[in-house]
């Protein structure tokens, strides 16, 4: 554990210190594993909150007059870090959200990969010359940071969500103040400790620990000119509606899913049992992608359910340090209700209850772990309706739907999106007119095919559409998020 979390009870970084803040609350970071404590961090106020926006913004002016490349600088210092201590990060990320521990190192190399790419692009700052309809006129357009950016991020990718918002925020030449979840106050407290090692100028980087209330005067505060979120769409769009209120000022939601893919009559089953399992368990259903609705066709429906029945009788749910382990516990107890009340929606709306693990047996939970988040798989078939609730609600668990359907790509399509959301799917079919059916007309920012539909390359962007996001997913688009143009004629 790093020297800050060892502390009895850490703060927050504001304007280049560490300090205790006006608030008394205070919080724990508790491993879901075991249900022990790991730290423990002081619980953020709007008065927090206001000192480092007012932090930010005094610091705005210095750093955007900085070069893109003295900015990256700083990134630059981090990524290395990020690399140095992968196997260590990687493994407290797993402690405080349950991850297995590959995951967990996967969100440490996903953090540098966009540390990299955010970094990259200083080399190659682009923007458009639009030659003047005038002679003797030259115009361009010219990005300009947008100002103070608030971070608001989730726990579930606690160390490579906060960097696509940060690191792109602050090449660009914004100042950043980042509320890190209050599952994940570990992981934010390693992050803050990067950027005071990387001897980031004091004020550019601010990070308030806390809960929703925090995040709320991170949203409400007119200093802040770009919010940017990732989370669940209750609070994606509340955000968005409270921000849409205030003139210039812009709120960037990434939010989650009801994810499905589709497998048509000639898919290779191997491919597509496989990629179903990944994509509904993988991190316990606890993506934003994580597929809860597999739509099969019916000359394949018997054998795919078979195969992906007995995977998910059997897949491996234990302790997250443990290599042998697929699925880790839950994040918080709470989290558990909320994934049984899903089981017993789908349940008191009519589905078949396939496999039901949800509450382990005695012997599967790994000795000294009789405190953490257990649940197991939940797998059921139900006859499509798209007004059923267990099909339109996220659950965000290893809660999944088998859907029989009948007929051509189309009516696959139909039941596919037909929900509120759009962030991910895939189809897994070996026809190619089908793939391109899929990929032009399925309601989804993310699009996989023969794939599982988790996963995430940083150069494209990450987002949904609908319900799911509005329009800023990662990497170059997010730019627009943190920037303005300027449209630029001279006279020669
Ligand atoms: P969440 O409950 O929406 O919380 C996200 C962040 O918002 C947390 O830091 C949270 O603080 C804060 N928050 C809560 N209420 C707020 C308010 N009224 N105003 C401002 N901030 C507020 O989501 P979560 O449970 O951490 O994460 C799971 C959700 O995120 C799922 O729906 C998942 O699909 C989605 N997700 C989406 C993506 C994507 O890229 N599209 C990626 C990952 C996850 P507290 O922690 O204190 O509540």
């Amino acid at each position: 554990m790093s020297q800050h979390a060892t502390a009895h009870v850490s703060g927050h970084y504001i304007g280049g210190e560490w300090i205790d803040g006006h608030g008394s609350v205070t919080f724990e970071s508790e491993n879901p594993a075991t249900g022990e404590s790991l730290a423990t961090f002081r619980r953020g106020t709007a008065a927090d909150v206001d000192a480092a926006l007012a932090a930010a913004e005094d610091a705005f002016e210095e750093w955007r007059s900085l070069s893109y490349i003295d900015r990256a600088e700083y990134l630059w210092d981090i990524y290395h870090e990020l690399r140095d201590r992968h196997a260590e990060l990687g493994e407290i990320v797993s402690r405080e959200c349950g991850k297995e521990i590959s995951e967990g190192k996967a969100d440490v190399t996903e953090a540098w990969h966009m540390v990299e790419w955010a970094a990259g692009n200083a080399r190659h700052p682009h923007g458009d010359v639009v030659p003047s309809e005038v002679a003797g006129k030259d115009s361009y357009m010219r990005r300009k940071p947008r100002g103070v950016v608030s971070c608001i991020t989730p726990w579930n990718f606690p160390v490579a969500i906060p960097f696509w918002h940060m690191a792109i925020a602050l090449v660009e030449g914004n100042t950043v103040v980042w509320k890190p979840a209050e599952q994940t106050p570990w992981c934010g407290q390693i992050i803050a400790e990067m950027f005071e090692d990387a001897g980031i100028p004091d004020g550019v980087f601010n990070m308030v620990q806390g809960y929703g209330d925090a995040g709320s005067a991170l949203v409400d505060d007119s200093r802040v000119d770009t919010v940017l979120f990732t989370g669940s769409a209750e609070v994606g769009h509340e955000i968005a509606d409270t921000v849409g209120g205030e003139p210039g000022k812009l709120a960037a939601c990434e939010m989650g899913g009801k994810n499905g893919i589709i497998v048509t009559e000639d898919a290779d089953l191997d491919i597509a049992v496989h990629s179903a399992v990944m994509s509904s368990f993988k991190t316990t259903g606890q993506r934003c992608v994580s597929a809860e609705r597999l739509i099969v066709h019916t000359d394949v429906y018997d054998e795919f359910k078979a195969r992906f029945v007995e995977i998910a009788e059997d897949i491996a749910v234990g302790d997250p340090l443990e290599a042998s382990t697929f699925m880790g516990p839950a994040i918080e107890a709470d989290h558990v209700a909320k994934i049984r009340s899903h089981n017993e929606l789908a349940v008191e709306e009519g589905a078949e209850v396939l496999v039901d693990r949800f509450e382990l047996e005695a012997a599967e939970i790994p000795d000294g772990h009789a405190e953490g988040h257990w649940v197991g798989p939940f797998v059921y078939e139900i006859e499509y309706d798209g007004d059923l609730r267990c099909l339109n609600e996220e659950c965000f668990g290893p809660h999944v739907a088998l859907l029989e359907y009948d007929g051509d790509v189309e009516r696959a399509l139909e039941i596919h999106n037909d929900t509120p959301y759009g962030l991910a799917g895939a189809i897994i079919s070996e026809d190619y007119r089908q793939l391109n059916a899929f990929r032009d007309r399925a309601d989804v920012g993310l699009a996989y095919a023969n794939l599982p539909c988790i996963g995430a390359e940083v150069q494209l962007p990450f987002g949904g559409v609908k319900k799911s996001g509005n329009g800023y997913p990662s990497a170059r688009e997010a730019i627009e998020a943190v920037t303005e143009r300027t449209a630029w004629t001279m006279n020669n």
